[in-house]
């Protein structure tokens, strides 16, 4: 599926809203600032209820990316549904690292190091928050096309009904 950096539908609130940690004299990870960039998936009518996280550094001029965490906050059981009987539920709500995504040798300390600030619940509540805004606006989106579409499709039912139309078209 798609995933979208919250920042691109919502700049200046993502900027405000990316939470990122300064490491000081860590043995697992070199000195300065993590962001942790939030993603979103995109794709129209889904419910998967998950962020994606980039973690960038400004060192690296916020493009590099140092890991790739995916992460649900819902409960085990929705996942279960959610993904069915095939799938995980433990492995879809993580956190993980994602295997198709960027990793680095820093990885797993930056796991630790997520797994430590979604203890906080007003972090957990954001991820809810900003996923809701998300949906809305890939939806609202979404529904504009669609709404366009059927009007399309209307207008040329309404020309081929026009009976001034038809006597245009002499047989
Ligand atoms: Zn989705």
């Amino acid at each position: 599926m798609p995933m979208i950096p919250f920042l691109e539908k919502f700049p200046e609130l993502g900027a405000r809203e990316t939470r990122s940690v300064t490491a000081t004299h860590r043995q697992d990870l070199p000195d300065g600032e993590y962001g942790f960039l939030e993603l979103y998936c995109d794709e129209p009518g889904c419910d998967c209820r998950r962020v994606m996280i980039d973690v960038l550094r400004p060192e690296t001029g916020w493009s590099k990316i140092w890991a790739t965490i995916s992460y649900g906050w819902e409960s085990l059981d929705f996942y279960r549904k959610w993904g069915g009987a095939d799938s995980d539920p433990i492995e879809i709500k993580g956190p993980y690292l994602d295997p198709l995504n960027p990793q680095t040798k820093y990885s797993s300390a930056l796991l630790n190091l997520f797994r430590f600030l979604i203890q906080s619940p007003d972090y957990v509540e954001r991820f809810q928050r900003h996923y809701q805004m998300f949906r809305e606006s890939v939806d609202r989106e979404h529904g504009r096309s669609i709404t366009h579409e059927t009007n399309r499709i209307e207008n040329r039912r309404q020309r081929l009904r026009d009976p001034k139309r038809r006597r245009r078209h002499p047989r």
